[in-house]
């Protein structure tokens, strides 16, 4: 298992494409623009050697019997499931944002099963392959991005009725020695300071669109990747002080990408599904409901920070006994603790699949994340009510730091006495950076938008068993 530091200079090794803001990115880890988010995805290397979280951030490899970061773990039992939630919910504890690696390691898993499926009905060799890419991830202790989200152009149209085909990711080539993927993926979380990449399709496909029935692992460097890196709210204050940014180590979420693959090419030992579009839902619905899965781990972990913070604020503000407030408070605990019931449901009523590995309750997952499009922003609404409203109009950190205007800050913001008045401010800084814009909308539409939810939901309830149910008390004959 790599640590920090060989995290670090590993990603110095790669030389992706990233263009930030009208200029490229040299140096994932040295620049401002980058290097918060990589110290989050760093984070998930270095407590693999803490021995305080060991056993949530250690698993034995199911391939070799090595110990491996769970992050490149495949779930031998729900109690595997149950760990992931508990990681993520520290981990989002420790840094306050997205940590990135889910995705890929979600990635993973639904390949490992869907991959098992193809071969036994198509008599393809995909899942060997993919079983020995897996080896390498696990003894290389890469990081993946998982690229489900094709930009999809117009979104009432299949991938082959666009008007542009490579709006969705697509073979433009089969070669003796592999295939040729274009297109672009949208979202990318941790993308620029992964590894490699491993690309799924993203939505259902029917037989006119076999050429984007397509999976297949990519260095984030490979000749033709291009990645555009996303603006987030407020990152331009990384490069001019630290209490502004709120949370100046880790930044704002994952740090996402628009990824371009302009005729990449692949190796046939790289590719995992190749035109086989009666599996890309299955494939589709895997990944997520794994991603679901865990929402109510890493986000709840972000929301613990929040709550601290907005107990702290009510300190600082000199309310923190004053019945509303604790009222909205607790508010917030259950709002966060309902999220974190769900996702350890889901870990525990998981069930072991054909290929072997575990998998979640897909009904219970799905929960999760449709709770977190509104929780999330109701713990926000509530911390934004008991912060003030100077979390909106605060004075730069630069006139905060110049003397001319210093005392006035210093003075004129200060509430309870025994709280300096930067800690008041600095803690504002957090909430307004942890509550707001791009923040708040990864809880909306990361892992996907909640309609897809609701479609899950509908589908995987049985409601004629619950019309039974009904009939039979209601002394109703059929
Ligand atoms: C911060 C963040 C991180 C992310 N990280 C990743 C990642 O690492 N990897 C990855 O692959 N993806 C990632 N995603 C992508 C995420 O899964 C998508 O944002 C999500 O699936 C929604 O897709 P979209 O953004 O294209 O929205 P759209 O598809 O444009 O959806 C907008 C609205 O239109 C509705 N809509 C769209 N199409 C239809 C339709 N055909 N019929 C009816 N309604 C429709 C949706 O329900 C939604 O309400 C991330 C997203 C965010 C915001």
């Amino acid at each position: 298992m790599m640590n920090k530091e060989q995290y670090l200079a590993s990603l110095r090794k790669l030389k992706p494409v990233i263009y930030c803001n009208g200029r490229k990115i040299e140096s994932v880890v040295d620049d401002p623009m980058t290097r918060p988010h990589v110290n989050s995805a760093a984070m998930t290397y270095e407590l693999a050697h803490d021995p305080e979280y060991n056993d949530l951030v250690v698993a034995t490899s199911s391939l070799t019997g090595r110990e491996i970061n769970r992050f490149t773990h495949l779930h031998q039992s729900t109690d595997d499931l149950v760990k992931k939630v508990k990681m993520l919910r520290m981990i989002g504890q420790k840094t306050g944002t997205c940590f990135q690696r889910c995705v890929g390691l979600d990635a993973l898993n639904a390949t490992y099963i869907v991959t098992h499926k193809v071969d036994k009905e198509c008599g393809t060799s995909y899942h060997e392959r993919f079983v020995k890419y897996m080896q390498e991830v696990q003894e290389q202790d890469l990081m993946i991005a998982g690229s489900m989200t094709d930009v999809k152009g117009d979104r009432s149209k299949k991938p082959g009725q666009q008007a542009d085909p490579d709006l969705f990711v697509h073979i433009v080539e089969r070669r003796d020695d592999g295939i040729v993927v274009r297109g672009a993926k949208a979202h990318q979380t941790g993308m620029v300071n992964s590894h490699e990449m491993l690309i799924l399709p993203t939505t259902n496909l029917g037989p006119e669109d076999k050429d984007y029935a397509v999976a297949c692992a990519i260095p984030v460097d490979a000749p033709g990747v291009v990645h555009i890196f996303g603006r987030q709210t407020n990152d331009g204050r990384r490069l001019q002080g630290d209490i502004d940014t709120g949370n100046a180590e880790y930044a704002i979420v994952g740090g996402e990408t628009l990824t371009v693959l302009n005729d990449v090419f692949v190796p046939w030992e790289r590719v995992f599904m190749c035109g086989e579009y009666q599996y890309a839902q299955e494939y589709v619905e895997t990944f997520a409901a794994y991603h679901r899965q865990n929402y109510g781990g890493c986000k709840v972990g972000v929301a613990d920070v929040i709550i601290g913070a907005t107990a702290a604020m009510a300190e600082y503000n000199g309310v923190p006994n004053v019945s509303h407030i604790k009222d909205k408070l607790i508010e917030m605990i259950h709002l966060a603790e309902t999220m974190y019931n769900c996702s350890i449901a889901c870990s525990a009523e998981g069930h072991k699949t054909e290929a072997g590995s575990y998998y979640v309750d897909t009904l219970l997952a799905n929960t999760v994340k449709l709770n977190c499009t509104r929780f999330m922003y109701e713990i926000s609404r509530l911390a934004h009510d008991i912060a003030g409203g100077f979390i909106a109009t605060l004075p730069y950190e630069a006139d905060y730091k110049a003397p001319e205007t210093r005392p006035y800050i210093e003075k004129y913001f200060a509430a309870n006495p025994r709280i300096p008045t930067e800690h008041r401010i600095r803690m504002a800084r957090l909430l307004e950076n942890m509550t707001g814009g791009t923040a708040l909308a990864e809880s909306m539409h990361g892992a996907g938008s909640p309609q897809a939810m609701r479609v899950m939901l509908y589908r995987e309830t049985n409601l004629e068993h619950k019309k039974k149910l009904a009939r039979k008390l209601a002394k109703i004959e059929q």
